[in-house]
């Protein structure tokens, strides 16, 4: 494990060439890949992102295998490039993406697959400001229902993780960003539980900032009572 021994979480993290001898290494450890997301994320606010492991020396060495670091459950908003938020290079993070940063039955499985063939043990549940998935499952049931049905159904996966949120709140979205971005953790946390067959990984909650470009990993909560 690359976080054992004698080499310090701090230099793990910090060196931007975790790359061929590494890589074919087990996962890094959920405390050490957070640590690195963190890292990128400050050099993207602070704008010296690195842009490492992207070129073509690189690409060819992963043409065998990879070993992503983490899985980033995120909105498909066009704002929110998971790799250039996190400066982090191909290989690097296992990426699904769909609107509202929702958990279905193909997001589970594209986690279980990196979890268990990959061996990638931290997934990042990302939501993000002013997220117009969030928005438009804040509106009645009335005008949610003159949308598409596959758009419904999607709104309708979010309807439960904002129950609690006034939709009249002028911060409702942000308060509803965040709530969705906790459900689906709890969602993705449930799953796991009830499949015996279904690998370990551990899930965290975090919210990008369109401004400032900065992520915030949420504090977890201990688990709420079913709504
Ligand atoms: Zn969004």
């Amino acid at each position: 494990m690359i976080a054992a021994g004698g080499l310090g979480v701090a230099s793990l993290v910090a060196s931007p060439q975790h790359s061929f001898g590494d890589d074919k290494k087990p996962a890094l450890t959920t405390k050490v890949a957070i640590a690195r997301l963190k890292l990128g994320n400050k050099r993207f606010v602070e704008g010296k992102s690195k842009h490492f492991r992207e070129g073509r020396k690189w690409r060819e060495s992963l043409v065998a295998e990879q070993h992503p670091f983490a899985i980033i459950l995120g909105c498909a908003d066009s704002r929110v490039p998971t790799e250039l938020v996190f400066d982090q290079g191909f290989g690097d993070l296992f990426v699904i993406r769909n609107a509202g940063n929702v958990v279905m039955e193909d997001v589970q499985g594209s986690i279980e697959y990196a979890a268990l063939h990959l061996h990638t043990k931290l997934v990042v549940v990302m939501g993000h400001e002013g997220c117009g998935a969030i928005t438009a499952a804040l509106k009645s049931r009335e005008e949610r229902a003159k949308e598409p049905p596959e758009l419904q159904q999607v709104l309708n996966l979010i309807e439960p993780a904002i129950a609690d949120i006034n939709p009249q709140d002028e911060n409702a979205v942000s308060k509803g960003v965040e709530a969705n971005v906790r459900w689906s953790v709890k969602m993705m946390n449930r799953i796991k539980t009830e499949r015996k067959q279904s690998p370990d990984f551990t899930a965290v909650g975090a919210v990008y900032e369109l401004k400032t470009g900065r992520v915030r990993f949420l504090d977890q909560e201990p688990e709420k009572k079913d709504r």
